[in-house]
């Protein structure tokens, strides 16, 4: 015969590895381990509003900054300049496909895909309601974060104006000051909302408590 008993929702400090229950945050509340005194959790006080305004900033910059040119050439009476695609295409003519394909990953599909991602998630929960197929995207998004770089192709920019300077006239472009603005929304946003912060609200509006879960004995 089988009953179910509810069993509570533990989590592991990452520092010490002592197991501890995490009631839900308030906003502005945080959590530390017992023992070595870790983060273990932290609700911020923007919250959803605030993710999603910065998500919604962050779209804008990054699109700004793939179709405006990062630098601009002038020697003598010869002016060129490149976007991002531009550069990639170029670096696929001279047989660097590989490198070209990173940077577009790391710079333009792996940011859009996460902040889309993000985008679907937060809309519908600021609406009050779970967008479909919540667990699928907010995977997507966990899983394309590692490949966001956009803070490597400012440092690309940076060096190549300081070397390409002392040969020609160099002019950073728009889109390098819009990925440099990507980069600090980025970080903003990781800061005003985590994933304990997302399932809070998936649980808030589905009714459902996944913070206990029940086994078949
Ligand atoms: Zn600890």
């Amino acid at each position: 015969m089988k009953t179910q008993t509810k069993v509570q929702h533990w989590v592991a400090c990452r520092d010490c590895d002592l197991l501890q229950v995490v009631e839900p945050l308030a906003p502005g509340e945080s959590a530390r381990c017992a023992r070595c005194n870790a983060l273990l959790d932290v609700r911020t006080g923007g919250g959803i509003d605030c993710a999603l305004a910065l998500t919604v900033a962050a779209l804008i910059t990054l699109a700004v900054a793939n179709i405006y040119p990062i630098l601009s050439i002038r020697l003598q009476s010869f002016t060129g300049q490149a976007t991002l695609l531009d550069m990639v295409r170029i670096m696929y003519a001279q047989d660097m496909a590989l490198v070209g394909a990173v940077v577009l990953i790391t710079a333009l599909i792996a940011p859009a895909l996460m902040l889309g991602g993000m985008f679907y998630l937060l809309l519908p929960l600021r609406l009050g309601y779970i967008p479909f197929g919540f667990s699928w995207c907010y995977r997507m998004v966990r899983h394309s974060s590692p490949w966001v770089m956009t803070e490597v192709l400012i440092l690309g920019v940076v060096v190549s104006f300081v070397k390409l300077n002392a040969m020609v006239s160099v002019q950073v472009g728009i889109a390098a000051w819009a990925f440099a603005a990507t980069m600090v929304l980025l970080a903003a946003i990781a800061s005003s909302i985590n994933t304990q912060a997302l399932w809070h609200y998936y649980e808030k509006y589905s009714g459902k408590d996944s913070r206990h879960g029940y086994v078949s004995v």
